[in-house]
């Protein structure tokens, strides 16, 4: 599979310590503690691989992993809850706008959404972002087996209709790294964005 070789590649902290812009790279945001990690390990198989960016030290940056030769996945901070400096949290912003402005190899953002909380600010900075480049978004809402069926289609539902007026080309579904909801529906988007 895409993930059979997926590795530790590095870290960043400012834009100038990225690798080259080259390549495909899908990123993966949301704010601290909302399951991202979980993601990542879920949706690559991988159970340790996104303990890296945990790590003291590089929570804050900006991680990657390489897939193959040519394909990363990208895992950006969660800034939006860490117990932060306020001047360290805008020099977080700006170099996460800045990344997400500039960078060419970046093909899709997957957004991770607690859905129990939906959409918080920084779920919504992160999606005027992307819709300023006009960038792939899809949103995993999160822990979704923490609702019943019905109370967790309410809560898709309702991200789906706020994000007609916020970003309407995004894509919402469930997911959950506990029962493995959703793992496929993401596997085959993050194939699209690779052009697998
Ligand atoms: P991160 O800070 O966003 O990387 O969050 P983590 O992946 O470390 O998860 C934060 C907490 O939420 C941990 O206690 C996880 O076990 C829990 N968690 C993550 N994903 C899920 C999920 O899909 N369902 C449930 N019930 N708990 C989850």
């Amino acid at each position: 599979s895409l993930y059979r070789k997926a590795h530790y590649q590095g870290s960043a902290y400012t834009l100038s310590q990225l690798p080259p812009d080259k390549g495909m790279e899908v990123a993966f945001a949301g704010r601290s503690n909302v399951g991202k990690s979980s993601a990542i390990n879920t949706i690559t198989g991988i159970g340790g691989l996104a303990r890296t960016s945990k790590t003291p030290g590089r929570t804050q940056m900006i991680n990657f992993f390489q897939l193959d030769a040519r394909r990363y996945l990208v895992d950006l901070p969660g800034y939006g809850y860490a117990k932060v400096p306020e001047a360290v949290k805008q020099q977080w912003q700006q170099t996460l706008s800045a990344y997400l402005e500039q960078r060419r190899a970046l093909c899709g953002i997957v957004l991770v959404v607690d859905i129990r909380r939906l959409y918080q600010p920084f779920d919504l900075q992160m999606l005027a972002w992307c819709r300023s480049r006009e960038l792939p978004v899809r949103i995993l809402l999160t822990k979704s087996d923490k609702l019943k069926r019905g109370a967790a289609n309410q809560a898709l539902q309702k991200a789906t209709a706020h994000l007609q007026e916020v970003l309407p080309t995004a894509r919402v579904q469930l997911f959950s790294a506990v029962n493995r909801m959703g793992v496929e529906a993401i596997q085959a988007q993050l194939g699209g964005w690779f052009g697998l």
